[in-house]
C-alpha cells in the first residue's frame, strides 16, 4: 500500500528502542482547522475586523489561542486589550462549536489501533487550552487509552519548551529517547529535539515538508500508517518517508 523510501541507515536507529508515542493534537490526530477558522472569523466579525479564508489559519495556529487571535487581528489592532476581548469571544464560541467539522484524519484510527496492539504507550501534548484538549480527546478519540493528555495549562510553558514533554516522559516511566514525538508543525519538531525525543513530522496537517525538515524532523510521513512502517516494516530504516504508491497498470 505504501512505497517506503529510505536513505542509508546510520550506526544506530532511534526507532529500534521506541516504547511510546507522544502526539500533537491539531493537524496531527484531528483536523480542527475549519472549526477554529469559523469560530475565529465570527469573533473577528463581531468586533468589526476583517476575516480570513480557512486556509490562512494554517499559519495562525500552533502556538496557543492567544497567538492565534493576535495573528488573526489586523496588525494595527493587536493591543493587549483588543486581543483579550477577541480571545474571550473566541473561547465562548469555540467552546460550543469545536466539533461541527472536526474529525480524526483518515488512517488515524487504524494507526492508533496498531500502536496499541504493539503495546506502545500513547500520550498527547497540545498548545490548545487544557480543557478543550481533553474534551476533543474524550469525544473524538474515545476508543484508545492515552496515558497522558495535556493541553496548555496556566503557569506551564507551551511547546516548544520541552518541560511538559519531559513531565510526560517521567509520568510514563520511559526515557525521552524511547518516544516518537509526532506532530505537524515546526514547534513540535523543536519540542522533540529539545526534549531528546525522536521528531516525526506529518504531512497531512497544517505546515510544509520544508518547514518540518528545517525544524529537525527525523522522519516525515504522508500517511498515519507510516508510523507502523517506522516501527515494524522497516525497523532498520533511517529518515524514512512514506508516500502513497504510484498507480500502476491501466
Ligand atoms: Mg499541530
Amino acid at each position: 500500500m505504501f512505497d517506503c523510501r529510505a536513505e542509508p541507515r546510520p550506526a544506530t536507529d532511534p526507532a529500534r528502542q521506541i516504547r511510546g508515542v507522544l502526539f500533537d493534537l491539531d493537524g496531527t490526530l484531528l483536523d480542527t482547522l475549519e472549526d477554529i477558522a469559523h469560530a475565529t472569523n465570527r469573533s473577528l466579525a463581531a468586533g468589526g475586523f476583517p476575516t480570513h479564508e480557512v486556509r490562512a489559519y494554517r499559519r495562525f495556529v500552533g502556538d496557543g489561542v492567544r497567538s492565534l487571535i493576535r495573528r488573526a487581528l489586523p496588525e494595527d489592532q493587536r493591543d493587549e486589550g483588543t486581543i483579550t476581548a477577541c480571545l474571550a469571544s473566541f473561547l465562548d464560541d469555540y467552546g460550543r462549536t469545536w466539533n461541527v467539522a472536526t474529525r480524526p484524519y483518515p488512517g488515524i484510527p487504524e494507526a492508533l489501533e496498531a500502536l496499541v496492539a504493539r503495546g506502545l504507550k500513547l500520550a498527547i501534548l497540545s498548545n490548545k487550552p487544557d480543557e478543550l484538549t481533553c474534551l476533543c480527546v474524550r469525544d473524538l478519540l474515545p476508543r484508545w487509552r492515552f496515558d497522558e493528555v495535556r493541553g496548555q495549562r496556566d503557569g506551564v510553558p507551551r511547546k516548544p519548551d520541552p518541560a511538559s514533554a519531559l513531565e510526560i516522559s517521567r509520568a510514563l516511566d520511559l526515557r525521552p529517547d524511547e518516544f516518537l514525538f509526532v506532530g505537524d508543525s515546526p514547534v513540535d519538531m523543536e519540542t522533540a529535539v529539545a526534549a531528546g525525543m525522536v521528531p516525526v513530522g506529518v504531512l497531512w496537517g497544517f505546515r510544509s515538508e520544508d518547514e518540518l525538515r528545517t525544524a529537525g524532523a527525523w522522519a516525515l510521513l504522508h500517511h498515519p500508517m507510516g508510523l507502523i512502517d517506522l516501527l515494524v516494516r522497516k525497523p532498520d530504516a533511517h529518515r524514512l518517508v512514506t508516500r502513497p504508491s504510484p498507480r500502476t497498470g491501466p
